[in-house]
């Protein structure tokens, strides 16, 4: 499948590594929108969050248990989780993934 994230849980492309177990990949993100910026991946290849359902949830279950661990682990007890889901939302990779985002202070709220 071309699929950027596919490839990159497959090892074919490089990535820096945060945080992995069975279901879950965490990487920081190739062009940071802050000090701290980290894309939590579900392995599982789901297109968006509109292709999410009750037969593919436990994979996202799987990247909400894992967010608070490399919070932890990156020493961060505050910080925001942003996912885009299709391109009017500026969803730029087809693969579900959650930006874990941590800075002095972040940038404006939308909401
Ligand atoms: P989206 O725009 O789909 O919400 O987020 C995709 C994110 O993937 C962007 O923040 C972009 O910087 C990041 N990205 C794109 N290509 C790569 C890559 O090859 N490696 C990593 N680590 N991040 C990437
Ligand atoms: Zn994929």
């Amino acid at each position: 499948m071309d699929c950027l994230f596919c490839k990159i849980i497959a090892g074919e492309i490089p990535c820096k590594r945060v945080y992995e177990d069975d279901r879950v990949l965490a990487i920081y993100d190739i062009n940071p929108q802050a000090k701290i910026h980290v894309l939590v991946v579900p392995k599982q290849h789901i297109c968006c969050t509109n292709a999410i359902n009750s037969d593919n949830s436990e994979a996202v279950a799987a990247v909400f248990e894992a967010i608070p661990k490399i919070a932890n682990s990156l020493g961060i007890e505050s910080y925001r989780v942003i996912n885009n889901c299709g391109e009017k939302a500026g969803q730029s990779v087809m693969h579900l993934h959650f930006h874990l985002l941590n800075d002095e202070k972040l940038g404006a709220k939308i909401v």
